[in-house]
């Protein structure tokens, strides 16, 4: 969604302030940095050199672009062009989740669709029309619980690479719009190429698991799994997932993952501590009738684990060396907040709704709302509006407008 022009300007505006008040100190060199900025796009240009933090925040305060991002890799020649000539030293790993790639119910609320083939309308998540089948266009939002879920998932990968890697260059930050970065910035991994990063990201976000390879399997009469002391990283995910649900599943859990039948689950579930050591050693507790039934019943298990521990982490950008990155502490145009950095020890207070916010308050704005459904910005909560005038401050002003939903008055 574009804004107008008007829209531009006065964003711009409140941008030149908090530029000038605020110094943002990228956590790399500057100088070895490639930079690109967008007002329209996201970026409508790129191959920006600064020699350092002073001259890049120079240009932040005279430029005021509404998308600021730099490179993820380090180059001898940032500004050089085409990209071969910029001489590559390195990259960092990235990781990004948006919460537009998980399955919140909050999206049946806060998203809609339109679709521009046959005029059909309605609420949720989806990609095709339900009419005509074709594609649709999508009026996409976030809310507190689909951020907490990006964040859990977050969370979870900054655990991985931590437990299974020790990696401890890592830093995050908000994305400033719909969800979270994170960087591994460490000598260890600076020279990767392309082929081990998107190894290591196949890894991460245990995408197409090969269950034999990870000791998972069925040998025509038992289903084995590696024994517990021996298991690690992924493996060890999964039994500790399935150990969960032996020790503390509900029947009703067990029903849902498996759709056997209530009392033959009573049954299997009797014994929850033999269950428990043939785990430990390296089976999967067989299920009464034929050794078919075991292989079916244990398969739509590691499925669903599967489905509930992979990480939705963007593939196709994985390996990309060459990829520009929003720069942290900087404003997000389409929302008016931060791309904030957060300290690993405690972000689990952080409220992106609120501690993100760029804007003082204090200054208002009539805008026209053409559609949003219920948000809350800091401590306000505007509820659902359409084809409305509404008096803001500068915060919810700044979100609907840059989210293309309102227009300054
Ligand atoms: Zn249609
Ligand atoms: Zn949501």
């Amino acid at each position: 969604m574009g804004i107008g022009q008007n829209e531009s300007l006065w964003l711009k505006g409140l941008l030149r302030k908090y530029y000038a008040s605020h110094l943002v100190n990228p956590p790399y060199d500057v100088s070895k940095r490639e930079f690109g900025f967008g007002n329209i796009k996201k970026i409508d240009a790129r191959h920006v050199g600064f020699d350092d933090v002073q001259e890049m925040n120079q240009y932040l305060r005279n430029n005021t672009p509404l998308y600021f991002s730099g490179s993820i890799s380090e180059y001898a020649l940032p500004a050089a062009q085409p990209m071969e000539k910029k001489q590559w030293l390195g990259s960092d790993l990235i990781y990004e989740f948006d919460a537009d790639d998980l399955q919140t119910d909050c999206k049946q609320v806060h998203d809609s669709w339109k679709c521009p083939h046959c005029g059909a309308q309605g609420k949720g998540h989806l990609l095709k029309c339900t009419t005509c089948g074709k594609g649709v266009e999508l009026d996409e939002w976030t809310c507190d619980v689909c951020l907490h879920a990006t964040k859990e998932k977050t969370k979870q990968l900054i655990r991985i690479l931590q437990d299974d890697f020790q990696f401890t260059g890592l830093s995050v930050n908000f994305s400033g719009s719909k969800g979270y970065h994170v960087h591994v910035r460490q000598k260890e991994i600076f020279s990767l190429p392309k082929h081990a990063r998107i190894e290591l990201m196949d890894y991460l976000s245990m995408h197409e698991l090969d269950w034999p390879s990870l000791g998972f399997v069925f040998d025509g009469k038992q289903y084995r799994c590696p024994p517990f002391v021996h298991a690690k990283g992924n493996a060890q995910r999964v039994l500790q997932e399935i150990l969960r649900m032996i020790e503390a599943g509900t029947e009703e859990e067990w029903f849902r993952l498996t759709g056997m039948p209530m009392r033959a689950l009573k049954t299997f579930l009797e014994n929850r501590q033999r269950m428990y050591n043939e785990l430990q050693h390296g089976t999967l507790p067989a299920v009464p009738g034929k050794s078919a039934k075991t292989e079916l019943f244990w398969t739509g298990i590691l499925h669903s684990i599967h489905e509930q521990l992979r990480l939705p982490i963007d593939r196709s950008t994985s390996g990309d060396i060459y990829k520009l990155l929003r720069v942290p502490d900087t404003v997000h145009g389409s929302t008016g907040f931060l791309a904030k950095s957060l300290d690993l020890a405690d972000w689990e207070q952080f409220d992106p709704f609120s501690d993100a916010i760029a804007f003082a308050a204090e200054k208002e704005r009539k805008i026209f709302v053409h559609e949003t459904p219920r948000i809350r910005v800091g401590q306000e909560v505007i509820e659902p509006l359409h084809e409305q005038e509404l008096v803001a401050s500068a915060p919810v002003a700044a979100f609907l407008v840059g989210w293309g939903a309102a227009e300054i008055r």
